[in-house]
């Protein structure tokens, strides 16, 4: 008899599954328990989740009665919580783990344990249950249209095939047509969707998967990742309007450079788009690896905020790939294997050793490294390749890499970022076998930049408490780990630089985390200004001016991790939680009961503290799918932030509802604010919202001229302000803020934002109700001074920062900071400002950013 564990993130949903698998078989004596959910809060409202613990609790309870175990699972951490139980579970029975879909493969596998199945033929049924499903349906329901969802197959009288429902993009009268190669490994996944959108501003452009897929309008990111177009995949790219031509040259540019992410390890390169022969030709490996000229600026997206400045190092090339052609003699095979797995048993116990010293998130992901290597099935794959067709153990372990790689590529998301675990292991492990150095992270003594293609789980672990005070990777996003490594170590970082690999060692390289710029060679008095940011000055716990008064110096974090380091830097709470960053790579909005745990693990690191939530600011530099669904031509001055309710007023409601349920469970002194808000109506409108549900103390963020010019006006119906500088210089210089370029213009030094920020100071003076700072401005030492005379009573800044603002506070009295706010409020120019402060304030030791 084979028992099966369903393992859900809700109980719910296991147990309905369930109840439809036992249908099948009307109860007859199959042995299936129910793994779902992670506990339930002091409520008593069950958590979404999954729990190893209880997953191998499941395990344990079947294996006296049962030959085998199969354990189907939902999505997610129900895979790595399904793997962690096979090491925790006490009871030897042989368990399979089946990638099969949750709800038909429960009920294949009931069906196929009820007829007495093996383990083998049990597992082998529910993963091939999906089959009848797209047998069925094939790609019709995935179709691209907005506007036109065909019917299912047989399903209406008109009973069209999907290639006659959808006329396909190519039908379009007019309009440009190439066929491209998708040749990066990911194939079109979040950031090359992006990309795309980006890239069709100025023409109405349309992907279609060939030969007969979906079709989608390229300014839809949930479209394109819909298409679900692979390594290898052909896509029609047709386009109309004006610039049709030099979009689709330019899309076409884009596909044949792989969107930057290069064309995997191990993957055959798949060849250039035929039709794109009067497009730039793709740069060559050396080409691509030349040195960049001195003050190019490479762009990516920050995933980990702050500034820094130091030499760059290369991280180690990777290994080779094995040669193929190489087969090994019969006699030798079992020596082979063998190596195999004394090199996975040496790699888990290299990993075992380090996860010991490790703390945080970087244990868990060596955690997870060391969960990888001893994976039975890696190694009984690769021994498997080895036995058959005679490959060597190196090449054997390279292959079976590559497929695992494959596989978590195609469930895309989060997994899909976790394929750099399974290329770190397969390297740790074909090292071992070849007695080769393992590829990592240089040691060095001074500080430096880690410059790579995309980090390896152990390497970003291997950072922690080194030199390295800045991360530039080729690839990866806001869930990979190099993001979430450096913002738990509250390093500046940046990812998805195309071009990093340009990157000379020993470069001086300005990392800004905030606009997602890498600069090369920076001018140096800006290298200089951005390198003393990155001496980290301890804080003692208490912002205070050499007279006493006491000015709260708060963080800014973007979920539970920083928010940990955001407390160990002594920070007096949170002034800025940017609670977008915790969804970044959603497609589809997170529920209430996601929320309530995103918005805990933050509140749980600051008992008893302040922590100003800011709601979704979604949309412009920080788009997200399920908030900011269509193309806008000006994003900035878009439907973007406080405005998104107008649109989708649920998001703003369950926020707000997920929000009071968090901070009814937490200690911590919750306090939620707008961004950009224009209007004092808008302002009243979410105070009252937020009031509905029970969150009192409500703010919102000037971002806008609009808002600074009303402070006075909008503290009459919320309870305080904070100043957005980034977003408050954007929009008042009417530069964008992501433009390198035009840098000096996004200064907080310029004399219309200082003046608009003393506006709203005064404002605050007058009804004696707080004014923050959480831009970028209050991690500028010689600003903060300047900021607290301008009647700022707090300032939110990146947890490295908060020592250096603290001692440019001390050294001066509150009457010095009122005489430097006069002073800069009579500047003509940002250097005229600077200049006043700095002979005011009698310091130009305290140089903070000048970008
Ligand atoms: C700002 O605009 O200054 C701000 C703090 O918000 P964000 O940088 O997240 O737009
Ligand atoms: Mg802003």
């Amino acid at each position: 008899m084979i028992g099966i564990v369903a393992v859900s993130h809700s109980a719910r949903l296991g147990e309905a599954a369930l109840e439809l698998a036992l249908q099948m078989v009307q109860g007859g004596g199959v042995l299936v328990r129910v793994a779902a959910g992670a506990g339930s809060d002091a409520d008593g409202t069950p958590i979404l989740g999954t729990d190893a613990v209880a997953v191998a609790a499941a395990i344990d309870d079947l294996a006296a009665d049962c030959d085998g175990v199969l354990v189907l699972m939902d999505l997610g951490s129900a895979v790595l919580s399904a793997e962690l139980a096979l090491e925790l579970r006490m009871s030897d029975v042989p368990v399979r783990l089946a990638p099969a879909p949750f709800v038909e493969g429960l009920l294949a596998a009931v069906v196929s344990a009820a007829a007495g199945g093996s383990l083998d033929v049990v597992a082998q049924e529910a993963s091939a249950s999906l089959g009848a499903k797209t047998g069925q349906l094939g790609d019709a329901n995935a179709d691209g249209d907005e506007d036109h969802i065909p019917p299912a197959r047989g399903a209406g009288e008109h009973g069209a095939d999907a290639s006659s429902v959808e006329s396909g993009a190519s039908a379009r009268p007019g309009a440009v047509v190439r066929v491209v190669t998708v040749r990066n490994p990911l194939g079109i996944h979040a950031r090359p969707a992006a990309l795309i959108a980006e890239t069709s501003a100025g023409a109405d452009v349309r992907l279609r998967k060939l030969p007969d897929g979906p079709d989608a309008a390229a300014a839809s990111l949930s479209r394109l990742l819909i298409l679900g177009a692979r390594q290898g995949d052909d896509v029609e790219l047709s386009a109309t309007g004006v610039d049709a031509n030099g979009v689709v040259e330019r899309l076409v540019a884009l596909f044949d450079e792989g969107f930057g992410e290069g064309f995997g390890e191990g993957v055959t390169e798949v060849p250039k788009s035929p039709v794109a022969a009067t497009t730039p030709s793709v740069e060559t490996e050396t080409q691509a690896r030349s040195p960049i000229a001195p003050g190019t600026v490479l762009r990516g997206r920050g995933v980990s905020g702050g500034r820094v400045a130091a030499p760059a190092v290369i991280l180690a090339a990777p290994l080779d790939e094995p040669d193929a052609s190489e087969i090994v003699a019969p006699d030798d095979r079992e020596s082979e294997v063998s190596a195999i797995e004394w090199a996975a048993v040496a790699v888990a116990d290299q990993l075992r050793a380090r996860t010991s010293t490790a703390t945080g998130e970087a244990r868990a992901i060596l955690d997870a490294s060391r969960l990888l290597a001893s994976d039975p099935e890696l190694v009984a794959e690769a021994s498997a390749l080895v036995r058959i067709k005679g490959r060597t153990a190196a090449r054997a372990v390279w292959e079976t890499a590559v497929s695992h790689e494959r596989g978590l590529a195609a469930l895309g998301g989060r997994m899909a970022e976790r394929a750099a675990d399974i290329r770190d292991v397969r390297d740790r492990i074909i090292a071992e076998i070849l007695e080769v150095d393992v590829p990592g992270v240089p040691e060095r003594e001074e500080p430096f930049v880690l410059v790579a293609v995309d980090l390896a789980p152990a390497d970003t672990a291997a950072l922690e408490g080194g030199s390295c005070v800045g991360l530039v990777t080729e690839q990866g996003g806001p869930t990979s780990h190099t993001a979430i490594i450096a913002r738990s170590l509250g390093i500046p970082a940046v990812a998805g630089v195309v071009g990093a690999a340009g990157i000379a060692p020993d470069a001086i390289v300005l990392v800004d985390g905030d606009r997602g710029t890498v600069e090369i060679e920076p001018d140096p008095v800006r290298a200089d200004a951005a390198k003393g940011e990155s001496v980290v000055v301890p804080f003692d716990g208490e912002g205070m001016l050499a007279d006493g008064h006491r000015i709260r110096l708060l963080a800014n974090v973007g979920g539970a991790a920083e928010a940990v380091t955001a407390a160990a830097a002594g920070a007096e709470g949170v002034g800025l939680f940017r609670t977008e960053f915790c969804f970044l790579d959603r497609v589809d909005a997170p529920s209430i009961d996601e929320q309530v745990a995103a918005y805990r693990g933050v509140l749980a690191a600051f008992p008893g503290r302040r922590v100003v939530v800011r709601t979704l600011d979604a949309g412009s530099d920080k788009p997200l799918p399920f908030a900011n669904p269509d193309h806008e031509d000006n994003p900035a001055l878009g439907v973007r932030g406080l405005r998104i309710a107008r649109r989708s007023p649920a998001l703003l409601d369950d926020q707000l509802r997920a929000l009071a349920r968090a901070a009814e469970a937490e200690s911590a002194v919750v306090e939620v604010m707008a961004p950009m808000v224009a209007t004092v109506d808008e302002a009243r409108a979410f105070a009252e919202s937020a009031r509905a549900v029970g969150l009192m103390t409500v703010g919102v963020m000037i971002e806008t001229p609009s808002a600074a010019l009303l402070a006075s006006e909008m503290l009459e119906v919320v309870d305080f302000v904070s100043l957005g500088t980034n977003d408050l210089a954007q929009y008042t210089l009417a530069a964008d803020r992501l433009l390198a370029e035009l840098g000096e213009l996004n200064d907080p030094w310029q004399p219309a934002v200082l003046r608009l920020i003393g506006a709203v100071g005064a404002a605050g003076r007058t009804w004696d109700l707080p004014v923050g700072v959480c831009g970028e401005a209050a991690a500028d030492s010689l600003l903060a001074p300047v900021l607290v005379g301008l009647g700022v009573t707090s300032l939110s800044m990146t947890p490295r920062a908060l020592g250096r603002v603290a001692a440019a506070l001390e050294a001066v009295t509150e009457a010095q900071c009122r005489a430097a706010a006069e002073a800069v409020l009579k500047a003509a120019t940002a250097a005229d400002a600077r200049a006043a402060a700095v002979v005011v304030l009698g310091s130009e030791s305290v140089g903070g950013p000048v970008d």
